[in-house]
């Protein structure tokens, strides 16, 4: 399976917890940004060779704050540009207050079949303490406008371990999300990011952040709602009503192969791994003259790209297989990782099933610490 991500860095306003490549305030730039990654298509189909594309992914930032018709052409032009496989999945990442029917009819009928909404939250107090431009209505109210353009694929990112939440709130979010019936949830829970606002904040004790017993609870509640619900966790931190699982990010947990385009986007392929410049001025003005805008290139040897497979697949519920590890690296999973593996077995964080490693439900408990003896 291969993908294609294009990376939008523009938003509305900057979220006090972000560490995402995103800036505020450069309307000016939107136009000349899409004809860049227009040219930047062009180049990357003239030199980069992948099988079909299985899946495309806008997003951000907030790539929902271009135009219908910008984002339907940027679509348009992979679809020229790039072969897609049949029935490929082609997802964009929408902020509440940024989308109206027109633009959503737009996007429909440009091929984009997924649509994920950036909600965080359905308590209006807690969208205010995260910054976010749009209000619980405005959240609810963009599902029943998508539903009515034709969306029949749509995911709701929430947040929890906010400042000021309990896990009554979270509950109530949770509840209120189930209630529109999304096809896929992502619930993240909130990292403070070095170098953000809430970091500051934190570091001054002015965050108050939920305790371990809520989080516990929170955690607890999201297992029993969710599976009430019909939608299974088929990653640390994703669920999905049966097929409805996000194409694009299991490719990246397989370690697939993925182009990028855009500021800050990451692409990686053949083992290398390529990150442009997040600069979105310097993005336009280095593709305008034609120069590269790979800031940092990378290239993964055998066994570190092994590692990485092992630990990227953990985070799935079902794991990583053994049969593709050692058909992809030729190398086998117990003789690489010997006692360590033994151990993470003995402690119950991991199981070795006929065809898969996988975290145990303990072990997704303790997924981080899993992972760093793994790596
Ligand atoms: S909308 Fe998303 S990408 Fe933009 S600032 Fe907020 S968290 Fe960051």
């Amino acid at each position: 399976m291969s993908s294609l991500y294009i990376h939008i860095p523009f938003c509305l306003s900057k979220c006090p917890y972000c560490s995402f490549v995103s800036y505020p305030g450069m309307d000016k730039l939107h136009q000349r940004y899409v004809a860049a990654l227009l040219l930047e298509a062009q180049w990357l189909h003239q030199n980069a060779s992948v099988s079909p594309l299985s899946t495309l992914f806008l997003g951000g930032g907030t790539p929902t704050i271009f135009s219908g018709r910008e984002l339907a052409q940027l679509v348009s032009c992979c679809q020229e540009l790039f072969a897609f496989s049949d029935q490929a999945e082609i997802s964009i990442e929408a902020n509440p207050k940024t989308i109206n029917p027109e633009k959503l009819s737009l996007l429909r009928h440009s091929g984009i079949n997924r649509l994920s909404i950036g909600v965080q939250s359905f308590n209006d107090k807690e969208l205010q303490l995260l910054g976010r431009p749009h209000s619980a209505e405005d959240a609810a109210e963009a599902v029943q406008l998508a539903r009515a353009a034709g969306f029949d694929n749509i995911s709701l990112d929430l947040m929890y371990g906010l400042p000021g939440q309990d896990h009554y709130s979270w509950q109530q979010t949770l509840e209120q999300a189930i209630s529109i019936a999304p096809d896929h949830l992502s619930l993240y829970e909130l990292t403070v990011e070095q170098g953000t606002p809430y970091h500051l904040q934190r570091n001054q004790g002015l965050l108050d952040l939920p305790d371990e017993e809520n989080m516990v609870i929170m955690d607890q509640l999201t297992a029993t709602l969710c599976r009430q619900a019909g939608l299974a966790q088929y990653e640390i931190s994703n669920y999905a009503r049966p097929g409805y699982e996000c194409r694009h990010n299991i490719n990246y947990w397989q370690n697939g192969p993925y182009l990028a385009l855009g500021a800050g986007a990451v692409g990686c392929v053949d083992g290398r791994r390529r990150q442009k410049t997040c600069d979105p001025r310097h993005y336009c003005e280095q593709i305008e003259s034609g120069q590269s805008v790979v800031q940092e290139e990378e290239c993964l040897e055998r066994t570190a790209s092994f590692r990485e497979t092992v630990v990227m697949g953990l985070r799935m519920t079902c794991g990583v297989s053994k049969i593709q590890l050692q058909q992809r690296y030729e190398m086998d999973l117990d003789d690489y990782y010997g006692d360590t593996l033994i151990h993470l077995v003995n402690q119950g964080l991991v199981e070795i099933t006929a065809s898969h490693l996988r975290l145990t439900a303990r072990g997704r408990s303790f997924a981080n610490q899993v992972m760093a003896e793994l790596v």
